[in-house]
């Protein structure tokens, strides 16, 4: 029934997590930051809870793409009292630099691409930033898998809102009712489908079964989707 397929990009295929920590942990070395820091481990919990804090105000429109950019590497630091806006500015443009290099992959993510990519066009739906996103694609050689990438920027809409949806499927010419959405952040990528009136599938490896989320279907891992699919 289903004719197109949206995927999110950053922990649903491209392992962000993994990736992130691996890419801070080599710049905590480079400069030589546990001169400031515990431990690495330390710096990056600290760095974690305000970046995630941060991407839901950038989302609501409360802060600009700079300001993100730079207050969640100035926050660690400021938390052990250093107040060095061109350090936090300079981990931060290494951090952009080598990020989207790093080529860790959720598990069976390019086994999903491989069955789905010949039964369906694929199109990414994300709200990362270009410059990033693309390169990732690159790193990882899965960027042929797509017949369209759609991201934030050029869509003018971030998920949940409905129009970065609906400009995807328009680049698709396909309707909502033929399409599903595969992601694993239910504010954005769940919601954001429903609020688009596509079917989605809410990939959470830490999935209780006696959630309360709603979603067309939920599955713990990327395999399960062979199933659905
Ligand atoms: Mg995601």
């Amino acid at each position: 029934m289903y004719k197109y397929v949206f995927i999110d990009l950053d922990d649903t295929l491209w392992d962000f997590h993994a990736n992130a920590k691996s890419s801070l942990h080599e710049i905590y070395e480079q400069k030589n930051l546990g001169q400031f820091f515990d431990s690495f481990e330390q710096y990056f919990n600290l760095y974690a809870k305000r970046n995630i804090e941060l991407w839901e105000e950038y989302g609501k429109g409360t802060i600009s793409k700079a300001e993100l950019s730079l207050e969640r590497f100035q926050h660690p630091l400021i938390q052990v009292g250093v107040d060095n806006a061109p350090l936090a500015k300079q981990i931060g443009d290494e951090y952009l630099a080598l990020l989207p290099s790093r080529t860790m992959l959720v598990p069976y993510a390019m086994e999903l691409l491989e069955y789905l990519a010949p039964k369906y066009p694929l199109t990414i739906v994300s709200n990362g930033f270009v410059e990033v996103q693309y390169k990732k694609l690159n790193s990882c050689n899965i960027g042929h898998y797509f017949a369209h990438v759609v991201l934030s920027e050029a869509a003018q809409a971030l998920k949940p809102d409905k129009r970065i949806f609906e400009y995807a499927l328009q680049l698709n010419n396909a309707t909502a009712s033929e399409t599903i959405m595969i992601g694993d952040s239910y504010e954005a990528d769940i919601v954001g489908a429903q609020n688009a009136r596509i079917d989605q599938i809410y990939f959470n490896p830490n999935l209780k079964s006696n959630d309360t989320f709603k979603a067309t279907f939920k599955v713990k891992g990327l395999a399960e989707i062979f199933d659905i699919l």
